[in-house]
């Protein structure tokens, strides 16, 4: 069977918003629109088809990405549900990676929110052109072009209405499309919220004429093509604006925007028109990079003819199908049935069945062709961000990056028959998200989950419950501290044994070099002249690895320092692998004592969105928990701040917010960055976790 769309009539796209701003709300409305549910959700009842984790509809935010295709207008959209919720940063960062647009999604009453900017920032860093939607402006106090305004102070964008509307508040009716001139009513009962196209009501025509002149400027100003003619006086046709309009849009000059009430079925269907008109279809894009298994830098090029790249995106336990592998195909065809090779683990795999998502509605497909996501059953060695291609064109598409997890706790089983249960429902959720890890302590006996804050690890611990059947106690909250090293240092270490028979011989020169925050590890060898044969080379990184895991300052894993192995010596008969690996350890060991450490914590980036006489308050906290506050806003009677504070002294502060502001302030926290402690401090922790470690020896 052939693909049913072609290529250049595919968009990829995503909503990006804050909480609340109606994202779920609007997500229905478009599946609604666009045929494929007969009866519209309502989030407030909790029986959104997007948001089908039963936590999802209990805390009413959308927690997983799920990706759904809808058709309209003769293109095939494909859903992608991006997160509210920043705690949720790796499903905000995988499926900006695998969306080709966004729409961008505010409240006419709320404007640009501190959220709001965190999801601008992060669509920016992926360059993903976007057009605005303005949402509830049915809602008492909505203005359109307030927002328009602050979407172009507060974001720096270059926002420009497309449409305007009808009346505000109770009085918005519908919208006028500047481009066609022509006004839309919306009937608004359930069911039918179908457009009905006018004549612009006499009221409007003077503001219409200013717009629609503004709109001409703006994408003359963006686009050379429409510029040539605007300057020459000549009429210009809407086919003309919108070719023009869109070419700005994909090359991120311009933000559309549009308005609507998503609740009141009004505005939707101009806003999947907007999508089909100004967001990139997957050929609008610069071709994907990918490296060979040589190293090589490759690009995949769109079309089905190409040999296979897909992006394993997400991966999924589902309960009664088992692992569910959802992907995005940048070239070639994924067919059911064939192998592919799965070039980041090196492994073969068989495509069983082949499904295309609606929410958690499915239909079985043949193939899924270039630019499509689909998803696989069966996958067994299939994790998110690996590369499934062609077996005879292997290469590997640039790996999703995901942050280190900066918080753990231990989990118990309650009972013996939760045991076995809890092992299992930890893995499969530890495959599901990379910035979740299972770690087992054998001096304690402990199974400690480490993950992004502490929402997230409630989450994963009400899905344990809830999916897997598991009652589970945890432990109190941990910092996931790291430690580093304070200077350069070079060290010089020879492991002999002599056991009688075959002794053991390795002797190495190593340096250690600091690097910056966020680096990782890095290991260089520099040895020349065979002084240490070839083969036992990375025997001395694994060593060094090794020795990684448990710093010599608190036994926290060690970061950002480079090793570089300059000299050594071996011997003819007694070296081997295991003498270099065990000297190299040592060495580490040794040079990092020498070094002096540094540990390092975790840092969040604070939003917090207050009335503004509890200000101070808030401030004077968030002071005594060391944190630093980088920006503080003022909007009406409202006071936004935003600050750097050390996770250690953020747990619990939803209560502490809650005290201090009588319930009325929100906030949202993210990891930012890992920052080293003063030094008191840090003795201080370690101290603790000295003792601590020895009682537990002991
Ligand atoms: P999400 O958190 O962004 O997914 O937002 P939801 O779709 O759950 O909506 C949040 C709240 O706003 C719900 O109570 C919705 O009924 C309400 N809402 C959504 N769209 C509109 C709208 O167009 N007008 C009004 N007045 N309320 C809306």
């Amino acid at each position: 069977m052939a693909r049913e769309v072609p290529l250049h009539r595919v968009r990829n796209i995503g909503i990006m918003a804050h909480i609340d701003a109606g994202k779920t709300t609007l997500s229905e409305r478009i599946l609604f629109y666009a045929g494929k549910t007969h009866r519209i959700g309502e989030v407030d009842e909790g029986k959104a088809t997007m948001d089908w984790m039963p936590q999802e509809r209990e805390r009413g935010i959308t927690i997983t990405a799920a990706a759904t295709s809808i058709a309209w207008r003769e293109h095939r959209i494909n859903l992608i549900d991006t997160p509210g919720h920043v705690d949720f940063t790796v499903e905000v960062e995988r499926s900006l990676r695998v969306l080709d647009g966004a729409v961008a999604l505010f409240c006419a009453v709320g404007g640009v929110q501190p959220q709001s900017r965190t999801v601008w920032r992060q669509a920016e860093k992926y360059g993903v052109p976007v057009i605005a939607f303005v949402n509830k402006m049915d809602r008492v106090g909505a203005n359109f072009f307030a927002a328009v305004a602050e979407i172009e102070r507060d974001l720096g964008a270059n926002a420009v209405p497309v449409v305007i509307p009808i009346g505000e508040g109770d009085a918005f009716l519908g919208v006028v499309d500047l481009m066609e001139e022509r006004a839309y009513y919306f009937s608004e009962s359930e069911g039918n919220g179908r457009r009905e196209a006018q004549p612009i009501p006499e009221a409007l025509r003077n503001e219409v004429t200013s717009w629609r002149h503004h709109l001409l400027e703006k994408a003359a100003e963006a686009d050379e093509e429409l510029m040539a003619k605007f300057v020459a006086n000549e009429s210009i046709t809407a086919a003309e604006l919108r070719a023009g309009l869109r070419r700005a849009t994909l090359t991120r000059q311009l933000v559309p925007v549009l308005c609507g009430a998503a609740a009141r079925n009004r505005g939707v269907q101009p806003l999947l028109d907007a999508v089909v008109d100004y967001l990139p279809s997957p050929l609008d894009l610069p071709a994907v990079g990918a490296i060979s298994p040589q190293g090589e830098a490759l690009t995949c090029i769109p079309g089905d003819e190409q040999p296979l790249a897909a992006l394993a995106f997400k991966v999924v336990a589902d309960r009664h199908q088992g692992k569910l592998v959802y992907f995005r195909v940048y070239s070639g065809v994924m067919r059911a049935g064939t192998y592919v090779l799965n070039a980041t683990r090196r492994k073969r795999e068989r495509i069983g069945r082949l499904i295309e998502m609606h929410a958690n509605r499915q239909h079985s497909r043949e193939a899924i062709y270039c630019g499509d996501i689909g998803v696989a059953v069966g996958l067994d060695d299939t994790g998110t961000g690996d590369t499934l291609c062609d077996e005879s064109h292997p290469l590997v598409l640039a790996p999703i990056e995901f942050p280190a997890p900066v918080m753990s706790v231990s989990i118990a089983p309650e009972s013996s028959a939760d045991r076995d249960r809890l092992g299992h429902g930890l893995a499969r959720l530890a495959e599901e998200d990379p910035t979740f890890t299972v770690t087992y302590n054998p001096e304690t006996e402990e199974t400690i989950i480490s993950g992004m804050g502490e929402l997230h690890l409630d989450i994963i611990v009400d899905r344990l419950r809830r999916e897997f059947g598991v009652g589970a106690r945890v432990g109190a909250p941990e910092v996931a501290y790291r430690e580093t090293i304070a200077r350069a240092v070079e060290i010089e270490h020879k492991f002999v044994k002599q056991t009688g028979g075959r002794g053991q011989y390795a002797h190495i020169c190593l340096r250690l070099e600091p690097l910056a925050r966020g680096t990782g590890f890095e290991f260089v060898s520099e040895v020349v002249g065979g002084r240490i044969p070839h083969e036992y080379i990375p025997a001395v990184e694994r060593g060094i690895r090794d020795a990684l895991e448990q710093g010599a300052f608190a036994a926290y894993p060690v970061v950002d320092v480079r090793a570089v192995l300059y000299d050594g010596s071996h011997h003819e008969v007694d070296s081997s692998d295991l003498a270099f690996r065990t000297c190299a350890a040592q060495a580490f060991r040794e040079a990092a004592r020498r070094a002096g450490s540094l540990l390092l914590e975790p840092v969040m980036s604070v939003h917090i969105v207050t009335p503004a006489e509890f200000a101070g308050a808030v401030n004077s906290d968030l002071c005594g928990r060391r944190g630093r506050i980088t920006g503080v806003g003022r909007k009406e009677q409202l006071c936004e701040i935003e600050a750097l504070v050390p996770l250690a002294r953020m747990f619990g502060y939803a209560t502490q917010l809650r005290t201090l502001t009588q319930g009325r302030a929100t906030f949202t926290m993210q990891f930012d960055h890992y920052q080293s402690l003063p030094a008191a401090l840090a003795e201080e922790i370690a101290a603790r976790r000295r003792e601590r470690r020895l009682r537990q020896a002991g």
